[in-house]
């Protein structure tokens, strides 16, 4: 078996189901898949530019996520 049958058969998923977006746990949205919004795209991005977990997102993560709908 190749790695190419097993990418393309095993496994589609339906487009409507929704995972945890990784950075805040809320369901992802479709524009920022996987990630509920683009802040949270974001500082995963700088999370990895910057090779550790030194942004603290704790500190606003509690207010930030109302203002960021449209
Ligand atoms: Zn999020």
């Amino acid at each position: 078996m190749s790695e190419d049958e097993i990418g393309r058969g095993a496994k589609i998923e339906p487009l409507r189901k929704a995972i945890p977006c990784p950075e805040c746990r809320r369901p992802s949205q479709r524009d920022h898949y996987p990630f509920c919004s683009n802040r949270c795209r974001e500082l995963d991005l700088s999370r990895w530019l910057n090779g550790s977990y030194a942004i603290p997102v704790a500190d606003d993560e509690a207010k930030a996520d109302y203002s960021d709908e449209d």
